[in-house]
């Protein structure tokens, strides 16, 4: 059995905890290789060793720092089709799917190789009788990223592409269950250029999390998961003086006006609601067409789409969708949509009892529609992260607009339409961070920043874009005069411009 443990200090090191949990294929069931989970210890010489070598890359001239980054690209570009494959084997996506991931990450990485440009200071002459005034953006040292299984590539490639393009050291935790592209990521750093110890992958769970997050050498956190896990990492980090920002969960409503090319409308809703299998935070879940002439249309044409999808292992080149990632996300998907029946929704198409010839322990979920679901039902008010999309009917536009704007989450919206000002008043109005008009999964690229409002995020800064620079630095201002330009004497009034 494949053992996979730590990347610390540029090198691959086994666990010392002793403990350990399985990486499994999803598409059948079977354990693929035993992951160390790390204690304390284990973060703690991370760090240490992070510690050391931590000054010498911040004094590191931008450009040098730039051109690991232009490598690394290079190298990612190189290693696509064998970093995709190994990603689907582990998360279960198509890899094509896992290309996508790959390259949203490899865009990040691109952003940051900029930083000459985008870690510049300001300056201004003549601030004060002879005085200068500048701010410089100096890395805050030591930062750490806790991932979701999501996206095993793209999110850690948020997170330390910009900490380490800034000049600080990074301290990934990436998920459990898909461990096996993060290391590979790490090993290709070191490839590109990058001095050991900058980038450290310490595998873990619960343990290793808390660990980070009392480490008084750690001074920000950037996390990735569910909302209760978001919560408590955001509380727990800053109640220990860290930095942090902590992205959570979602429930991301598409609403489809009367006027909206309906042929569009569903093919997106195909893409967004069943691409990876509904595991992505951005993905739609609930549709609210317009109308019960829009509802009827709109579910017509869904629900042959919906038993005609291809569902398959990453092997399969020809899927659309693969399985979910463990046995408990089957089960869960499960017991929701059996609770949707419970309370009355209409179950058009029933994924329930999928199974794929040769794959029978696979852990496949059927794709799954549900019709007349109503705000006060438990699929509607939970994130089911699986293939099942509900459909919440809408009297009129105010209405529609309404059923995000209460939700407790945050994350991502779409509405489809041809009326611009239809359009133009729901970007103004609703009360979520990422808007697609006529685009329904609407993560911004990468020199834009992502992130949710209300429950879907908790800080105040996003992930990549100029939000970045600005999360991985901290501000040093400078006010400086030179002896010619002082004054005789003391001064004892407080120092103003009048
Ligand atoms: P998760 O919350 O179970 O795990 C995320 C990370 O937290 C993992 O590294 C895990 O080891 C760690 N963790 C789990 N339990 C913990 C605990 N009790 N204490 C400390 N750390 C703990 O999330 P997941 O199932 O891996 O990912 C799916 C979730 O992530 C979904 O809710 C999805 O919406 C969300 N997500 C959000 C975004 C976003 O940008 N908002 C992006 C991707 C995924």
């Amino acid at each position: 059995m494949r053992e996979i443990g730590h990347f610390i200090g540029g090198k691959h090191v086994a666990g010392k905890s002793g403990r350990s949990s399985n990486v499994f294929n999803p598409a059948t069931g079977e354990v693929q290789a035993t992951l160390a989970l790390a204690g304390v210890e284990e973060i703690r010489a991370a760090v240490a060793n992070a510690r050391e070598v931590q000054p010498k890359w911040a004094a590191t001239n931008p450009q040098r720092r730039a051109r690991v980054f232009f490598r690394f690209v290079e190298l990612l570009n190189k290693h696509m089709d064998e970093l995709a494959t190994l990603l689907s084997s582990e998360h279960g996506k198509t890899v094509e799917d896992s290309k996508g991931d790959l390259v949203r990450g490899l865009e990040v990485c691109e952003f940051v190789c900029g930083i000459p440009h985008l870690q510049k200071g300001e300056f201004t002459e003549g601030a004060g009788p002879a005085i200068d005034m500048y701010s410089m953006r100096q890395p805050v040292g030591i930062g750490a990223g806790i991932t979701p299984f999501n996206f095993p590539a793209m999110i850690p490639m948020w997170m330390f592409a910009p900490a380490i393009a800034c000049g600080n050291a990074f301290i990934l935790k990436p998920s459990e269950r898909d461990p096996s592209v993060p290391l590979r990521l790490a090993e290709l750093m070191i490839e590109a250029g990058l001095p050991a110890g900058i980038l450290n992958v310490v595998n873990g769970d619960k343990a290793a999390v808390d660990a980070i997050l009392t480490d008084p050498d750690i001074g920000a956190v950037t996390f990735v998961g569910s909302t209760p896990i978001a919560r408590y990492v955001y509380g727990t980090a800053a109640m220990n003086g860290k930095r942090a920002q902590c992205f959570g969960g979602a429930k991301n409503h598409m609403i489809i006006m009367p006027d909206a090319d309906m042929d569009q409308a569903v093919n997106a809703l195909m893409g967004a609601g069943y691409g990876s299998a509904g595991e992505r935070c951005m993905a739609i879940s609930v549709a609210v067409p317009v109308g019960e002439e829009t509802a009827n249309r709109l579910v017509d044409a869904l629900t042959p789409k919906i038993e005609s999808l291809r569902i398959g292992p990453y092997t399969d080149e020809k899927a659309d969708m693969g399985p979910l990632v463990t046995k408990e996300a089957y089960a869960r998907v499960n017991g929701l949509i059996d609770r949707g029946v419970e309370q009355g929704a209409k179950l058009v198409v029933d994924g329930r009892g999928f199974k794929l010839q040769g794959y029978e322990d696979g852990y496949f979920v059927g794709g799954s529609l549900f019709d007349h679901v109503t705000p006060d039902m438990d699929i509607y008010k939970t994130e089911i992260f699986g293939p099942v999309l509900s459909v919440v009917r809408a009297h009129n536009y105010e209405e529609a607009l309404s059923l995000p704007m209460k939700h407790e989450y945050g994350n991502g919206v779409a509405i489809y339409t041809r009326d611009g000002d239809a359009a133009r008043d729901f970007a103004a109005r609703i009360n979520i961070g990422m808007v697609g008009i006529n685009v329904p999964i609407p993560v911004p690229l990468a020199y834009h920043s992502f992130g949710g409002w209300k429950a879907s995020s908790f800080g105040d800064l996003n992930q990549h874009g100029m939000d970045s620079i600005k999360f991985w630095t901290r501000t040093k201002t400078v006010t400086a005069r030179w002896p010619s330009g002082i004054k005789d004497g003391a001064e004892f009034v407080m120092p103003t411009m009048k």
